[in-house]
């Protein structure tokens, strides 16, 4: 199987998080409305109203090409894709066909299996567009919904430039991370706010010769991207080594059965007679409008990552995982610099204990009420050694559960770490002249019984007591 290659080409539709719809007032997002209750004329393609194209989704779109080193054009047009089919009530999609918002681009990925080296997926359509509705089979009838229909979209198609299922799920995974980083989408494929078809060929090693392509359609998740392109592939070669021709199909992608079906011969491009749509205007955008849309670009994720492992001096797999995600990566920073001390403390109260809080609250970054300065208050404290370690990770939760500040919290619980050495040494003198059997057999050389002591020591002190100093004393009274 090994003589031949992959090629891939991904085609992704892109649910933009707009408030309203591309040309009308109605709800952008209804996943969870009932069926046919979001629309109104324009959307639903009654005769005699006209589109009125939302602003925020050129901004967005503006947004999105710019990440992908795209050209934003000053005039972009939209056109008629026609067809027929149910869940189109107009019989054709507003969409832009050759003059689009965007023109070319690129994406670079780290090739998993060559370290340093990278591969750039070229992008050959960026393009605004209409959604239309969602059809779904129930017994012998087909139902359909019109909520989905006029939902800005943007359709994102690389060139045939990924060579295994594993860069195209790298393709996948990046690119829902600059969408959530851009704030341009919620980019779940679950929700159908990302949705990507694969075009799937395959080749001799060191051929330019490309035998036919399928298509693989309504995958939706990236592991089961992933899937359909590793069984295509196989499924490709079988039919090569028989001595078949691969037939120009598109192939469905089972959820259930985790397996592809042929769904139908594909239609070419010259079906759809394309034309200019005469009821919208040419989209003009000044070059000031672009810049004031670009004004607050972000740093994006990768740039973010290189400067954290050269600024912090954190590891790669710190940097990656708090750049996963942008709040997080802001929180992290907003701590490192009200916290002052080694970024690195920070990071590990972060990745071990707060990103678990936050999993189980189910809670983001953004909107925990344990801030940032919080975080680093207790932090600090616990350096300073006015608390203890456990009592800090305590706080965490506490400061979470009330949204008091950790000092206040500290002060009224009196939950101050016990560094006094005479209270610690009554404590240690009681537990010792309670635990005679023990102390006869840490005495007798059984050493390991020191944390049993400590820990003791630290339940009547209910976890207060600084347990270095609680060891060093008992150490000292038991003779070691
Ligand atoms: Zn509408």
């Amino acid at each position: 199987m090994s003589e031949y290659e992959l090629v891939i080409g991904l085609e992704t539709h892109i649910q933009l998080n707009t408030v309203t719809k591309i040309f009308c007032a109605c709800k952008a997002d209804s996943w969870e409305m009932e069926p046919n209750t979001n629309i109104c004329p324009v959307c639903a393609g009654l005769p005699g109203v006209l589109p009125v194209l939302n602003e925020e989704v050129l901004r967005k779109g503006v947004l999105l090409a710019y990440a992908m080193h795209s050209e934003i054009r000053n005039v972009s047009f939209f056109d008629r894709k026609n067809y027929f089919y149910p869940d189109l009530p107009k019989g054709y999609q507003i969409t832009q066909y050759d003059m689009s918002l965007g023109n070319g681009g690129y994406m670079d990925l780290f090739i998993p299996e060559d370290a340093g080296a990278t591969r750039r997926v070229s992008i050959t359509k960026l393009h605004l567009e209409e959604d239309a509705g969602k059809t779904k089979n129930a017994g012998s009838e087909r139902l359909i919904d019109f909520n989905r229909c006029g939902v800005p979209l943007i359709e994102m198609v690389t060139g045939p430039d990924l060579r295994s299922a594993a860069e195209a799920a790298q393709y996948l995974t990046r690119l829902r991370q600059l969408l959530r980083w851009l704030g341009v989408s919620e980019a779940d494929m679950e929700k159908g706010h990302l949705r990507c078809d694969a075009n799937v060929s395959i080749r001799p090693v060191g051929s330019t010769q490309l035998f036919t392509k399928t298509e693989i359609k309504n995958v939706n998740s990236i592991e089961n991207v992933r899937s359909a392109i590793e069984l295509e592939y196989e499924r490709q070669v079988r039919e090569v080594e028989a001595g078949n021709r691969i037939q120009a199909w598109t192939l469905d992608w089972d959820d259930e059965k985790n397996e592809l079906k042929k769904m139908r011969s594909k239609e070419t491009e010259a079906d759809y007679r394309y034309f200019r749509e005469p009821d919208l205007l040419p989209v003009r955008l000044s070059d000031e409008w672009i810049q004031a849309v670009l004004a607050d670009f972000p740093e994006l994720p990768l740039h973010r990552k290189q400067r954290f492992l050269t600024d912090y001096h954190l590891t790669e797999y710190d940097a990656d995982l708090l750049t996963t995600d942008r709040q997080l990566s802001e929180y992290f920073e907003s701590a490192v610099k009200v916290y002052g001390g080694d970024p690195k403390k920070i990071a590990n109260y972060l990745m071990n204990d707060v990103l678990r809080m936050l999993n189980e609250s189910g809670k983001s970054a953004a909107d925990t009420r344990l801030t940032p300065q919080y975080l680093a208050d207790i932090v600090k404290m616990a350096d300073a050694g006015k608390i203890n370690a456990s009592t800090a990770k305590n706080l965490l939760v506490k400061v979470e559960a009330s949204g008091q500040a950790p000092n206040e919290i500290v002060a009224a619980e009196g939950l101050g770490q016990v560094r006094d050495d005479a209270a610690i040494r009554a404590v240690v003198e009681k537990v010792i002249a309670g635990n005679p059997k023990e102390v006869e057999a840490y005495r007798a050389g059984k050493e390991s019984l020191i944390g049993w002591f400590t820990g003791q020591v630290m339940r009547e002190m209910r976890g207060k007591a600084d347990p270095k100093l609680a060891q060093e004393i008992l150490k000292e009274i038991l003779g070691s």
